[in-house]
């Protein structure tokens, strides 16, 4: 049988990005693939060994400028290695969006400098705590508040489905500045520091049972009067892609990771669509490979259709973002096309499997759980929705 033809080369393909690209799959494929297989159901964080060749291949600081020690490449990169990362372990394409420089702007140049280089390195993997019994979608409306006291601040309240807080390097929590006499000031981000494996002083926390995205532990926390200052305050976000390129941190910040969810979604989405070639070669029905039913040729090749489809998508958006143009209503609309697609493709994957596809001895069940919480997290598909009708259908004045 004649080897199958290679994938087409896009044409914003560079060698560098080809060597960039060849690195990630044969890591993804050595490393990560089988850490997954062997790990996933442990329900537990990753292993400490693959954090670490994670950080020595400089995963975590794709996006941190040369100067600090990272590979100093843009979004397109970032993306490319998390669709790689993804396609062998959801989590681990995950936990290096917990780095790239991410809570390293502070007020003090120097803590600036040290959070950048140790984010570089692998070593400031954080955790962000946004989300709220009461507020998910509705981020504008948390509850947890950070109480001026003396020279600093007291944060308390209430956070959930917080990934990695305890095995992280820092926690970055979301609040609301309220003065003594209990008026309401604007939110801010404060960083929490602490050692790895630990909850910071004032800080509680449980694991949650998820049914998916093993690797990563996610938590309810409680905050009790936990002492921080205005040198603790960080913005979120680090980097707009290569540094230099002009956009406001904040707002890229968000558009980069819902781009940077397009790319983990079509990973999944192209592990569960290689998974199933390789099991319809194997499996025999009526006498012959499952891969020759046309009805299941068709399948495979609308499936790969649209891991295609969306991969160029997302690849278009993060190129406009390398670019400096301002493209938030399409990092909107690539992340809910790839994350639906992702859905799809693992179901109809699964079923691909029949019977096998329902059990835990083949990976396309953790592909199914896995793509099920990429429509859910960086915000909802309705979210999205919302995003990009607001920017293209103006609500009529009445
Ligand atoms: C496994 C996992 C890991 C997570 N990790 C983190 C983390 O590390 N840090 C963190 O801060 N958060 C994290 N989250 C939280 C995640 O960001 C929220 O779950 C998500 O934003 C949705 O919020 P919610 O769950 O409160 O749903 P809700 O906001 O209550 O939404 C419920 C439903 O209503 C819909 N809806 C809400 N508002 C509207 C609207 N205006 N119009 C139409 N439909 C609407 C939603 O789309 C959804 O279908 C994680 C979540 C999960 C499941």
């Amino acid at each position: 049988m004649p080897a199958p033809a290679p994938d087409l080369l896009p044409p914003w393909s560079t060698p560098e990005r080809q060597t960039i690209l060849a690195e990630a799959r044969a890591f993804a494929t050595d490393v990560v693939l089988p850490t997954a297989n062997a790990h996933d159901r442990d329900e537990a964080a990753m292993p400490a060994e693959l954090l670490q060749k994670l950080a020595e291949h400089g995963y975590f600081g794709i996006t941190v400028p040369k100067k600090y020690g990272g590979l100093g490449l843009g979004v397109f990169e970032y993306c490319m290695i998390a669709e790689e990362l993804g396609r062998g372990w959801m989590s681990a394409a995950s936990l290096i969006a917990r780095a790239q420089g991410l809570a390293t702007t502070f007020a003090d140049p120097e803590r600036t400098e040290r959070s950048r280089r140790r984010s570089a390195r692998g070593e400031w993997i954080g955790a962000a705590a946004f989300s709220e019994p009461e507020s998910g979608s509705d981020l504008g409306s948390i509850e947890t508040i950070a109480v001026r006291d003396g020279d600093g601040y007291l944060i308390s309240g209430t956070k959930r489905w917080c990934g990695n807080a305890f095995e992280g390097d820092f926690i970055l929590v979301m609040c609301r500045i309220v003065e003594p006499d209990g008026t309401r000031g604007p939110v801010e981000t404060f960083v929490l520091e602490k050692a790895r494996n630990s909850f910071p002083i004032g800080v509680t926390g449980s694991p949650i049972d998820k049914i998916g995205y093993n690797g990563i532990v996610s938590y309810d926390l409680e905050l009790r009067d936990v002492r921080v200052t205005d040198a603790d305050i960080a913005e979120p976000f680090g980097f707009s892609g290569a540094e230099g390129r002009g956009f406001r941190a904040v707002e890229n910040g968000l558009n980069v990771a819902r781009v940077h969810t397009a790319a983990r979604a079509v990973g999944l989405a192209r592990a569960a669509v290689e998974d199933s070639i390789s099991y319809l070669q194997k499996r025999v029905q009526f006498g012959q490979p499952l891969g020759d039913f046309q009805a299941l040729r068709f399948e495979i090749a609308d499936m790969a259709a649209q891991v295609a489809q969306a991969r160029a998508f997302y690849q278009q958006v993060a190129h406009l973002m390398d670019s400096g143009i301002g493209c938030e209503r399409e990092a909107a609309m690539t992340k809910l096309l790839s994350t639906e697609m992702c859905v799809d493709v693992t179901g109809r994957a699964l079923q691909l499997h029949g019977g096998n596809g329902y059990t835990r001895d083949f990976p396309i069940e953790r592909y199914w759980r896995d793509a099920r919480l990429t429509t859910i997290f960086e915000g909802t598909s309705e979210i999205q929705k919302k995003i990009i009708s607001d920017r293209i259908l103006p609500r009529v004045a009445r």
